[in-house]
């Protein structure tokens, strides 16, 4: 990572702005290439993330690198990070107030960094925190621009793990997704 994306991620390990650093063992501030295309933003850190301090690798990550898989896109080509970089306890939704306070110091200097052509919204908590906006069903495959960036919205990997209804409208708007990426 280049010096300013790594100072970023040397923040997110020593914050304590919100309350959700108390409820961590290792921030997760995201991984990825610095020139990514594209650029993820699910929940927050579940149980594995924050044992490991990396971002989807439990559960709901093997589930997304399949997604991906299908689709044709590589992980690897593709930054990914949380709305929040710290595991809340329980796994309960972060709050209005912890998603706008790591927006504003964290994941919007990450997007300003990295500027991906897509940003790609995974799920209610990172399309509250970036879009301001609550419904997630009817906007899912489609792109909204806002401020000069571009979103793609899709549901949570853990959503689509659950429900198959939900697994079959993510694997078609990652189809979408592919697509969108290469006319990008
Ligand atoms: S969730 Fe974000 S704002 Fe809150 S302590 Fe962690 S890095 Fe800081």
């Amino acid at each position: 990572m280049p010096a300013t994306l790594f100072t970023l991620a040397e923040g997110i390990r020593a914050c304590t702005a919100c309350p959700l650093h108390k409820s961590r063992t290792l921030a997760v501030p995201g991984d990825g290439p610095a020139n990514a295309k594209l650029f993820f933003v699910g929940e927050a850190p579940g149980n594995e993330e924050d044992r490991q301090g990396k971002p989807f690798v439990g559960r709901s990550g093997k589930f997304l690198d399949q997604l991906l898989q299908k689709a044709g896109i590589k992980r690897s080509d593709v930054f990914i990070t949380g709305a929040v970089k710290c595991h809340p306890a329980k796994n309960r939704t972060p709050s209005a107030s912890e998603l706008n306070t790591c927006r504003h110091l964290w994941l919007e200097n990450q997007i300003f960094l990295i500027q991906p052509a897509l940003v790609v919204i995974l799920g209610t908590a990172a399309l509250r925190s970036l879009l301001q906006k609550e419904k997630l069903q009817p906007l899912h495959g489609k792109i909204i621009e806002k401020n000069g960036q571009k979103y793609f919205i899709t549901y949570h990997p853990a959503a689509g793990m659950r429900f198959p209804k939900i697994r079959k409208m993510m694997e078609d708007d990652f189809g979408k997704l592919k697509k969108t990426l290469e006319k990008l």
